[in-house]
């Protein structure tokens, strides 16, 4: 897949998904983050993190909206995933934007479909690009298939 530096109606809509989903639900310091995944038979699914006061039982936004996926529809693949963050009360920018996914959520989406577009922030914009760009070395339990 190429890069592509101007987004579809349809990733438009996803970031509008996402972004409704974690304005609706946003608490300081414990929901920030919000996601919205495209399943390849173009359902929309959307989450938000669940942080925790013990740190490592937080879960991202993006496994969130997986995780509702997966439960209604099974291995649909993903086709397009987005997160965007809430800004703090304080901040200077009340703007929810597009933030780039971490390190375990690129593994978790190449896991669940190696074809995945990730929207991804790209200067004041964003853009779509595909997960293994994301990804170089990815973590594998066994040999090379
Ligand atoms: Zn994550």
């Amino acid at each position: 897949m190429k890069r592509t530096a101007k987004l579809s109606k349809a990733d438009k809509e996803l970031i509008a998904a996402a972004t409704a989903a974690i304005k609706e639900r946003y608490r300081y310091d414990w929901q920030e983050v919000g996601a919205a995944l495209r399943t390849r038979s173009g359902n929309i699914f959307t989450g938000i993190n669940l942080d925790a006061y013990l740190g490592r039982m937080a879960v991202c936004a993006e496994a969130v909206a997986l995780g509702r996926a997966f439960v209604d529809l099974g291995d649909d693949g993903i086709d397009t995933i987005v997160a965007v963050r809430h800004p703090d009360p304080d901040e200077k920018s009340q703007d929810v934007a597009v933030v780039s996914p971490c390190g375990a959520c690129r593994e978790l989406i190449f896991d669940y479909d190696r074809k995945a577009r990730v929207i991804v922030p790209n200067g004041k914009s964003a853009e779509a690009v595909p997960i293994a760009d994301l990804l170089p070395n990815k973590y594998r339990r066994g040999p090379e298939r």
